[in-house]
């Protein structure tokens, strides 16, 4: 094939495929677009034969032209966080080998020093669809070949860069544009971060995919969607937990009118899906009761797409994600490696399939350690129950779930580490109706020394998302270890 599949990407396809602020850009406009940004990038070469190329910026125009482009020029693209500290940001840029960075003059970000360390260079999107000169033609792109590395938090201390092919995105899209039942008449609002599947895949790909039109918000506002949602604006809305718990309460804080058109406009939405952190029920039954709608819980991840979805017609059951998506295989498995075979015994969820990634990128290791006999080890725990699966947890307890990103606990302590009163540090996630999880730290400190919350929370800002930064301290006089000398975190649940 020449270029990655989207059919609703074409010249003379009139449709409004994204609304930003006051501008309507239409597939063809699009199109022609992401084609002068891939000849914009490829310069005087034929093929970007696998170039990573970061893009950093929210969600409109640029973000797809500079994702779409890279992908037409045969670039891997490297969607990255433009919420992350500059620390962050470098460890990701490096670790990829990323060689150009993408950026738009709508939304700067302040990168010169960590491109100049690098050596790599940042561009704007204007200026490199600029640079087209002339109408050769695109490469043709392998299928097979990489299309992204998306970042995730593993169970080591850093981030993990899983690389995922034209294929596998093809295979997600579809599968998830016919369960939800995906047309060219739907509208959906993108508010959702542009470096995570949730909003690269279920939202923008499906939407650009079939055809639908998606409104670009680039930065998160309630009132806003809520707005919007009672004008009618959206027949279709995805978000984490959190969002819906954020909703509820701006919902509830309306006078009664205009908390009637609200919650009218997201009745009368054909779908809400909430996904990426498990879904309270108390948050499914609030929002069924304000709304008239039952949110449908699905569940995956950035090295699987989603694997498994409450059904768009039958029952959708609070604290259940649901079965396993069409086409995707997925399996619960003991501690001996072998299938579970009864219901409501649990297992970690394996999953195997077109859908799931390649490996991560530059970790061979890692790679191989996340399968067993070809199946993708989650490291999720589920229970399968009159049919619904069921997610018990992360089978380590190093992963903070938290406003629907994943953090690893052992990431944050390798940063608290570095303040010069901390002698020891370990970092759990406590349980909150609010983020899903947060982050709670225990530490030790050095002789002499002293901390408090707001102090550290100071330290660690431009040192780490403000998202990973403690919520809660506790000062110890020594930590909870075991024999081995290994922290023991369950032990600090109690008192965090
Ligand atoms: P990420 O790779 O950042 O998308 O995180 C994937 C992880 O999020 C999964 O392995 C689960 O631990 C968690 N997750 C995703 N969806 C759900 C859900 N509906 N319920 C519970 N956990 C979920």
């Amino acid at each position: 094939m020449s270029r990655p599949a989207f059919p609703a990407l074409r010249r003379g396809n009139p449709r409004v495929a994204l609304i930003e602020g006051d501008a309507r850009h239409s597939y063809a406009a699009l199109e022609s677009r992401i084609e002068a940004f891939a000849r914009g990038l490829l310069g005087e070469k034929d093929h970007s034969t696998g170039e990573r190329v970061a893009v950093l910026m929210p969600a409109g125009r640029d973000y797809v032209t500079a994702l779409h482009g890279i992908w037409r020029a045969g670039g891997i693209a490297v969607p990255l966080n433009v919420a992350a500290a500059a620390p962050e940001l470098e460890y990701c840029l490096a670790q990829a080998g990323v060689t150009r960075v993408m950026t738009s003059r709508k939304h700067p970000i302040a990168l010169d020093p960590v491109c100049k360390r690098l050596g790599i260079e940042a561009r704007d999107v204007d200026d490199v669809v600029g640079a087209c000169r002339q109408q050769r033609p695109l490469p043709a792109v392998e299928r097979s070949r990489p299309a992204m590395i998306v970042f995730t938090s593993g169970t080591t201390s850093k981030p993990k860069g899983a690389v995922i092919t034209h294929k596998a995105i093809g295979v997600q899209v579809t599968t998830l544009i016919k369960a939800w039942r995906w047309t060219r008449n739907d509208s959906i609002p993108l508010f959702l971060p542009l470096h995570h599947l949730h909003g690269i895949i279920n939202v923008l790909s499906c939407a650009l995919w079939c055809g639908a039109a998606v409104h670009a918000m680039p930065k998160l506002d309630v009132a806003r969607l809520c707005e919007q949602a009672a004008g009618g604006a959206y027949s279709l809305f995805m978000a984490v937990p959190t969002l819906y718990v954020k909703l509820i309460e701006h919902i509830e804080s309306l006078a009664a009118a205009q908390r009637k058109a609200v919650c009218d406009g997201f009745r009368r939405m054909r779908l809400n899906v909430s996904g990426s952190a498990a879904c309270p029920v108390q948050v499914f039954e609030r929002w069924k009761a304000l709304t008239g709608q039952a949110l449908l819980e699905r569940y995956g991840a950035t090295e699987t797409g989603m694997a498994i979805s409450n059904p768009y017609d039958g029952k959708r059951r609070a604290g259940y994600v649901g079965q396993v998506l069409p086409g995707i295989t997925a399996l619960l498995f003991d501690e001996n490696d072998q299938p579970v075979q009864k219901e409501t015994v649990p297992g970690e969820v394996r999953i195997r399939g077109e859908s799931v990634f390649q490996g991560y990128w530059n970790d061979e290791p890692a790679t191989r350690a996340s399968f067993k006999g070809g199946w993708f080890r989650t490291g999720d725990i589920a229970v399968v129950e009159d049919g619904y699966y069921r997610i018990l947890g992360r089978s380590s307890v190093d992963i903070i779930k938290s406003c629907g990103y994943k953090l690893s606990a052992l990431e944050i302590e390798g940063v608290l580490l570095g303040h010069e009163a901390i002698a020891e540090a370990a970092v759990i996630g406590v349980p909150d109706d609010t983020w899903g999880e947060i982050v709670a730290a225990a530490v030790t400190l050095k002789q002499g020394a002293s901390l408090d919350l707001p102090g550290l929370r100071q330290w660690c800002a431009g040192r780490m998302s403000s998202y990973k930064a403690p919520r809660r301290l506790k000062v110890m006089d020594g930590l909870p270890r075991n024999a081995m000398g290994k922290v023991i975190k369950s032990a600090l649940r109690d008192l965090l």
